[in-house]
């Protein structure tokens, strides 16, 4: 076991590793049977884990501290040297795939994983690498200049994730004033982002165009890993939440509204769980953190040994500095069977939402550690997100540690009414990308009326208050996934909903539910999305019908006062 801050940092010579790679695929070729396969197998997992902690490494350390130039340097690098080692990747899967004792390594590795090399060797292809290349440079591009935003309160100077928790204040002027200033600074990078954007929905749909797709729309779901499902669940699924979901979450506005003690709520009212303010958790963030432990030293014995080895090896960075990325994120550095959690504490309950919701990545991909297919790691995003998700619902009965007497249930009442709220905002970002992206030739200004229009469909009482910069259509350009990870968004509402169920089933009985959580958790990717979720008893939100028992299961909730 190592420390964080002890693992030694050494640049990946990509030639060198191109050279080994190739190395491994004569091996390959020159095998007499599939035990011999997967023998040369296991040394590309050796490869590959060493090329992906040390690029994982250099993102921490530059995502830790944005003005260290050293590591920025080495972002550079591997941002412009990974795509072409990827695609190296997909050329050595692509003998897995064809070859002829496929059977004994499919036994071994598992159908997912050929089925996700069918789908790589669809989605890249060394003609686009340059693309690519320009691609990651224009999402670093638009993530630096979000990182820099430089915003004067009342002669300190924050960045975005740092004036956040104004916008959340009880005092309504606050949160209008911070809105404002928010809205200002999108307003004075507005250009840059429409420049940005535009580049990035050309780029991709040149990619798109190059691998011999129509549009980037097919491709995305391809480099989504989307290996189960397609565009049309993803829009019944859609079409369904229009339907009861949408409804629902109006309902749950309303109410804040009533809460709020207001007329005509705002966007930036909104935001606020109710007169008092949103509930905040008690202490400090290292008291915050303390009481994470606490939760998780409590809650099974599985997540005591987890978070334990977390802490003694330092793999949270989670203290808000100026100098920091915005946002937070759960990595993985596979040489030394760590996760990483990266946050920007600042006092919120955001805060908590990290300890429960990365931590829930963080926790899977320990409890997954030992599985030594390196494959079955390979997760799509709508199923990680249902590790994360369900936590924060598993860890409520300890919410009191991070709350006190006067805010858990506040707090407890906010997070399902955020939740609930989330789902119709993120069908919302998913379809704008479907539209964006099937009719490329739209202007800045035509995608801005497209946004307009979704948001009558998906939040009909929203009400930016004269906001100026939102209230023109912009308001996804403050989405990061928009810019850097495209169409990756409906993944959290599949998530969601499943967290859903989880939610119900803990309710009926919370022993059961943990213990099925477990067992998805330690399932990974070994089967496909669909096929864990029936493993595990939950249902899946692309069927006619789920989401609406998932909506009746939650209006019971609400009916019977439980929140
Ligand atoms: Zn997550």
């Amino acid at each position: 076991m190592m420390k964080f801050k002890d693992m030694p940092y050494e640049r990946i010579d990509f030639a060198k590793a191109e050279e080994e790679l190739k190395g491994l695929m004569q091996e390959l070729r020159e095998a007499k049977s599939g035990e011999e396969q997967f023998e040369t197998h296991k040394k590309y997992y050796r490869l590959n884990d060493h090329v992906e902690t040390q690029a994982t490494i250099c993102q921490i350390r530059h995502t830790i501290d944005t003005t260290d130039a050293f590591y920025e340097k080495e972002q550079k690098y591997y941002d412009e040297q990974m795509p072409a080692y990827s695609n190296l990747r997909v050329t050595y899967q692509k003998l897995l795939y064809e070859s002829p004792y496929r059977e004994k390594l499919e036994e071994k590795i598992g159908p997912v994983a050929f089925r996700n090399i069918e789908l790589a060797m669809k989605s890249v292809s060394d003609e686009v690498i340059p693309l690519m290349q320009e691609e990651n440079m224009l999402a670093t591009e638009y993530e630096k200049l979000l990182a820099g935003a430089q915003i004067d309160w009342d002669g300190e100077t924050l960045n975005l994730s740092l004036l956040t928790p104004y916008l959340t204040s009880a005092d309504p002027a606050v949160r209008r004033k911070a809105a404002e200033k928010q809205n200002e600074y999108f307003e004075s990078i507005g250009g840059k982002l429409d420049e940005l954007y535009d580049k990035l929905v050309k780029n991709r749909t040149e990619q798109a165009k190059k691998l011999g797709f129509e549009n980037y729309t097919q491709l995305g779901y391809l480099r989504m890993q989307r290996n189960c499902y397609g565009r049309e669940e993803v829009e019944n699924l859609r079409r369904q939440v229009k339907e009861v979901f949408v409804p629902f979450a109006e309902k749950l506005y309303e109410r804040r509204k009533e809460r709020l003690g207001l007329e005509t709520m705002t966007w930036s009212d909104e935001q606020v769980f109710g007169p008092e303010g949103s509930p905040q958790p008690e202490g400090t963030p290292e008291e915050i953190l303390a009481a994470g432990q606490k939760m998780y030293g409590e809650l099974s014995p599985e997540t005591r040994e987890f978070f334990d080895f977390m802490m003694e090896n330092e793999l949270m960075d989670v203290f808000g500095r100026k100098t920091k990325a915005v946002g937070g994120y759960m990595t993985y550095l596979p040489d030394y069977r760590s996760p990483f959690i990266f946050a920007n504490f600042n006092g919120t309950s955001g805060d908590v939402d990290v300890m429960t919701h990365e931590c829930g990545h963080a926790f899977q991909g320990y409890l997954a550690a030992e599985d030594p297919i390196r494959e079955h790691a390979d997760i799509g995003m709508e199923t990680a997100e249902i590790h994360s998700m369900s936590m924060e619902f598993f860890t409520e009965p300890w919410y009191h540690l991070f709350f006190g007497e006067k805010n858990t249930e506040a707090y407890t009442q906010m997070h399902l009414e955020d939740a609930v709220m989330f789902v119709p905002y993120g069908c919302m970002v998913d379809e704008f990308q479907h539209e964006v992206y099937d009719h490329p030739e739209m202007t800045p200004e035509e995608r801005k009326q497209v946004w307009k229009r979704l948001e009558k469909e998906y939040k009909p009482h929203l009400n930016y208050g004269g906001l100026k910069f939102f209230g023109k259509g912009c308001f996804w350009q403050k989405q990061h996934h928009i810019y850097s990870y495209p169409l990756y968004y409906i993944d959290y509402v599949i998530a969601q909903l499943c967290a859903f169920e989880f939610k119900a089933w803990m309710d009926r009985d919370y022993p059961e539910a943990w213990k099925h959580y477990l067992q998805l958790c330690r399932l990974s990717a070994s089967k496909f999305h669909t096929e864990l979720l029936k493993e595990v008893g939950l249902k899946t939100p692309f069927a006619d019908g789920t989401i609406r028992e998932i909506v009746e299961n939650l209006e019971q909730s609400v009916a019977a006062g439980r929140w």
